[in-house]
């Protein structure tokens, strides 16, 4: 694979894991904010609240694992695995990883990973 593509996407990556912290530190903002008014509210409010704490948990989630995902990607970079899938070991296509810059596995496999249910990134 070329150099050039390998530090775009290197840039690329750099790029999303600093926009992922950013917006993890917000949220996190956010997270303390409504644990906060929690304590203030009645109980009838407490339901609703519950449902926006979980969900904002399962956003935060998301993200995380997607910062999981970048950092991973980089390290790889590092180590020369960068655009080989982990489970049959081809090259990923440059399309897909211009696409999806932490990508870890061919289209194949991904589609044989993932179920009707699973979440696409
Ligand atoms: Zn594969």
């Amino acid at each position: 694979m070329a150099n050039d593509f390998l530090s775009e996407m290197e840039t690329k990556l750099l790029a999303m894991r600093k926009e992922l912290l950013e917006k993890l530190s917000n949220d996190d903002d956010d997270f303390r904010g409504m644990v906060n008014a929690m304590g203030i509210k009645d109980s009838i409010d407490v339901a609703a609240d519950d449902i926006a704490f979980k969900k904002m948990e399962a956003l935060n989630q998301h993200d995380a694992n997607r910062l999981k995902a970048v950092e991973a990607a980089l390290a790889r970079l590092k180590n020369d695995r960068y655009g080989v899938c982990l489970r049959c070991g081809k090259k990923i296509p440059e399309e897909r990883l211009r696409a999806i810059p932490y990508a870890v596995l061919c289209i194949d496999c991904k589609n044989g990973e993932e179920g009707p249910n699973k979440r696409r990134f």
